[in-house]
C-alpha cells in the first residue's frame, strides 16, 4: 500500500479507504453533505478548484463514476478531460504511467483512474509530480473508495450517523468486488454495530479478508434484523466462464424479492451500486420499491467526489 498523506499528514491521494481515520471519514461525508441537493433543484457550484486540470483514465467501463467524477470537476469549477485509455495511447503498448506523464507535461493536476488490474493506482501515485494527486475510480477487485464513501453518506442520510447501532447486511458476488471491499472499510471504520456477509461459498472471500464479518450462505439466515441490504452485481467479467452461476438458479436462492426483503426490518433499505442485473441479484419490484435508495447512491456519488477532490487539492480548506 503506498503512502497515500503529504509530509503535514493531509490526504494528497485516495486509492483505498484502508488507512482512513473515523474523523477523516466523518469529515468527507460531512464535506459531501453540503453538496448533496434534491431532485430539481440547482446543484451547488463554485470556482474551488478554477485553474485545476483533472483527468479521467479510464480502462474498464463506466457510466455513473466516470460522471459523477466530471460533473464534480466542472462544477468546482476544473477543467476536466475524459480519455478512454484504451482506445488510445495503450493500444498501442504506452503503460498507464507514459500516459500519466504525457498528461503531466500538459500541467493536469489530478489523475482519475480506473483499471482492471491491481496495483495500478498505486504504482502511477507513487510516481507522479510532487504537486499530482491520484485518485481510484475502482481497481480491480480490490478497491473502489469513492463508491465506498457514497454508500456510507447513503446509509447515514437514511439511519442517522450511529452506525455501531446497525446491522448492515452485504448479499452477492463479495468475493470479486471491490464495491463490498470498500464499503468494508467504509462502514467498519465509522463504527459499524453489525457486519454480514451473505454469499454462496464460491462467492464468499477469502477467511482472512472482511475479519468482522459474520458469514451466512443463504439470506435467510442472513437477512433478519438488517437495517441495511446492500446487494451486489455478480462479477462475471472477473470469473472463469465456468465459475459464473446460473442466473435462474442463483435468483432462486439469493435474489431480493419482497418476501425475502420482509426478513429485514420494515424500515430497511435497499443498496445496490448498479449496473443491476434485475431477475438476478435483484427483483425489479424492490429495485424500483418504496425501500430502494439506489438512486440516491448515484445522486451522493456527485456530493461524494466533490468533497474528495477539494480535499486532495485543497488541503487547507477552499479558496473562496
Ligand atoms: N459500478 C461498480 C463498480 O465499478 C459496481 C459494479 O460494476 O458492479 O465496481
Amino acid at each position: 500500500m503506498i503512502n497515500q498523506r503529504r509530509a503535514d499528514g493531509s490526504l494528497r491521494h485516495l486509492t483505498t479507504l484502508d488507512g482512513l481515520r473515523r474523523a477523516e471519514i466523518e469529515q468527507l461525508l460531512e464535506r459531501a453533505s453540503a453538496y448533496v441537493c434534491a431532485p430539481g433543484q440547482m446543484p451547488p457550484r463554485n470556482q474551488n478548484l478554477a485553474g485545476v486540470t483533472i483527468g479521467n483514465l479510464f480502462t474498464e467501463p463506466s457510466t455513473r463514476t466516470r460522471v459523477s467524477f466530471e460533473l464534480a470537476g466542472r462544477r468546482l469549477g476544473a477543467d476536466v478531460v475524459n480519455l478512454e485509455v484504451q482506445l488510445s495511447s495503450r493500444a498501442k503498448g504506452e503503460t498507464m504511467l507514459d500516459t500519466v506523464h504525457t498528461l503531466e507535461s500538459l500541467h493536469f493536476d489530478v489523475f482519475i483512474i480506473r483499471d482492471s488490474q491491481s496495483g495500478v493506482v498505486a504504482h502511477v501515485a507513487a510516481n507522479v509530480m510532487p504537486h499530482v494527486s491520484v485518485l481510484s475510480a475502482g481497481e480491480a477487485h480490490v478497491s473502489h473508495p469513492t463508491q465506498g464513501l457514497l454508500d456510507a453518506l447513503t446509509v447515514r442520510q437514511c439511519k442517522g450517523d450511529r452506525f455501531d447501532q446497525l446491522t448492515i447486511a452485504i448479499v452477492g458476488d463479495i468475493r470479486h468486488s471491490r464495491v463490498a471491499r470498500s464499503a468494508y472499510e467504509a462502514f467498519t471504520g465509522l463504527g459499524v454495530g453489525e457486519l454480514r456477509l451473505i454469499a454462496p461459498p464460491a462467492l464468499m472471500p477469502a477467511a482472512e479478508e472482511f475479519p468482522q464479518g459474520q458469514r451466512f450462505t443463504s439470506p435467510e439466515t442472513g437477512l433478519p434484523g438488517a437495517d441495511v441490504v446492500m446487494m451486489l452485481r455478480i462479477q462475471k467479467e472477473r470469473m472463469e466462464a465456468a465459475a459464473i452461476p446460473d442466473g435462474e438458479e442463483y435468483f432462486q436462492r439469493f435474489g431480493l424479492t419482497p418476501q425475502r426483503l420482509a426478513l429485514a426490518k420494515p424500515d430497511a433499505i435497499v443498496m445496490h451500486p448498479q449496473p443491476m442485473n434485475r431477475g438476478i441479484e435483484i427483483e425489479s419490484s424492490v429495485a424500483d420499491g418504496p425501500q430502494s435508495v439506489i438512486r440516491s447512491q448515484v445522486s451522493n456519488g456527485v456530493a461524494v467526489r466533490m468533497a474528495v477532490l477539494e480535499t486532495v487539492v485543497r488541503p487547507g480548506g477552499s479558496r473562496t
